[in-house]
């Protein structure tokens, strides 16, 4: 009887098992952890984001974008809906996203793992941490678990890797442990960084405006890519929506940040040269936009009493308090580190997996779900759905062989 060993118990790998409902052979589920779904159960925020109406391969970031597009016309991308359905996974739009009906993460991971120990071909081993992988000569895999109580060999024909990413690694040279099985096999990674996390920067006089939160946008100031969303700034940088999604477009290390959604440029020019004629204060101008603290800040920036008269602002000044405004920059800026984040950017090569199957192009048999490759989707149910639509891809391919 054939028998499948999948190493990782998230979403992707909770979903691939329950997809296999069908196999007619043995299928096994590995976690390290006393649980299933340990990540699971603090998605957003215990109320977990599924899907979203707005899904492409543009919300998520690869170095293979190419690949990642041709994975993203598989049907089940379109209609991962049917998946959640035969998931049993019930959830409720707010806008475009779903959120879980619960809104109770933990809740659903344990309908999940109940659903598991009811499938007849599925075995359910926790606190079994894999840590080596051998191919045997005819083609089948030996795989090395730790226990609490003893080491064990065990012997599979096929292996599903999703073991997802860094998640809560404090020390950054642990990546060629958390991806020791794809490197035992030969695969390679691409660079892997934290990701969907706040940015840390250095500039004082911006941490001092900690609590201040607003609708802006961030601009890369080297890939120009842009996110335009609520943040708020606190005592070590940058956090929020708009941040968490820049944090996975953002290549350089000098960013640019607009502190409003509602107001261009030229309009906000026109309103204070409109002024210009009589006695009109500029604070109030900008009052009529910007809370108290981000007004004195710009006009402390530009070098601008809070007195000032919109007719006596010189050219230059007016020009500065336009640059702080809408192009205000931020030097030395960093992602905060593992534990702060919500994902991985990078992980094993997407030119070394066909993208029809998730098979590996390397070694036959083995197969990638979920985080642990080179895909990273935004906030808002971007990356479970990736670990849904990447099980049923498996699922499809094992079933149909
Ligand atoms: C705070 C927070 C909120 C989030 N909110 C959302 C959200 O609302 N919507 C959304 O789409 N995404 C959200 N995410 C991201 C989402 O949780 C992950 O992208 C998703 O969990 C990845 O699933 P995965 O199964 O690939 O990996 P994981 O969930 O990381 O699961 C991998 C599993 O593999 C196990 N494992 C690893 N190596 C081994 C080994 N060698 N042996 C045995 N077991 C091993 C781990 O213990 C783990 O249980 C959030 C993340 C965080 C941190």
């Amino acid at each position: 009887m054939q028998k499948i060993a999948i190493i990782g118990a998230g979403p992707a790998g909770i979903y691939t098992s329950l997809l296999l409902a069908d196999f007619k052979g043995e299928v096994y589920l590995f976690d390290q952890n006393k649980d299933v779904g340990e990540k699971l159960k603090t998605t957003g925020g215990g109320r977990m984001n599924v899907t979203n109406k707005k899904f492409s391969a543009e919300e998520f970031s690869s170095q293979s974008n190419n690949l990642l597009k041709k994975l993203f016309k598989n049907p089940h991308v379109n209609n991962r809906h049917l998946i959640f359905e035969k998931l049993g996974i019930k959830y409720q739009w707010e806008k475009n996203r779903a959120l879980l009906a619960s809104q109770n993460a933990p809740l659903e991971v344990a309908r999940l793992k109940a659903k598991a120990l009811e499938q007849n071909n599925l075995s359910l081993r926790l606190e079994h941490k894999a840590t080596g992988i051998e191919v045997l000569e005819n083609g089948s895999f030996r795989i090395k678990f730790e226990t609490p109580n003893n080491t064990q060999l065990l012997d599979f024909d096929t292996v599903i890797l999703s073991g997802g990413g860094m998640f809560r690694m404090k020390d950054l040279g642990d990546t060629e442990k958390i991806y020791a099985l794809p490197l035992q096999l030969g695969h390679s990674l691409t660079e892997v960084q934290p990701s969907l996390s706040p940015l840390i920067f250095t500039d004082k006089a911006l941490r001092e405006l900690k609590g201040v939160s607003f609708e802006g946008t961030l601009t890369d100031t080297q890939n120009k890519k842009s996110v335009t969303d609520d943040m708020i700034i606190t005592h070590f940088g940058l956090s929020g929506p708009a941040v968490l999604d820049f944090s996975a477009f953002r290549e350089s290390e000098s960013i640019e940040l607009c502190f409003t959604a509602h107001l261009k440029e030229n309009q906000l020019r026109d309103q204070i040269n409109t002024q210009r004629q009589g006695v009109h204060r500029l604070r109030a101008l900008l009052r009529e936009h910007f809370t108290k603290t981000l007004t004195d800040f710009f006009l402390q920036q530009a070098d601008l009493s809070i007195e000032t008269i919109v007719a006596d602002l010189p050219k230059a000044k007016l020009n500065r308090l336009i640059q702080t405004v809408f192009h205000y920059p931020i030097p030395k800026v960093q992602s905060k580190n593992y534990p702060s984040s919500w994902t991985t950017k990078g992980g094993v090569r997407l030119d070394e997996i066909n993208t029809a199957t998730l098979e590996s192009k390397r070694v036959p048999g083995v197969y990638f779900a979920g985080e642990i490759m080179d895909t990273n989707g935004l906030c808002g149910g971007y990356n479970i759905s990736f670990a849904a639509i990447s099980a049923a891809i498996i699922a499809d391919s094992l079933l149909k062989s």
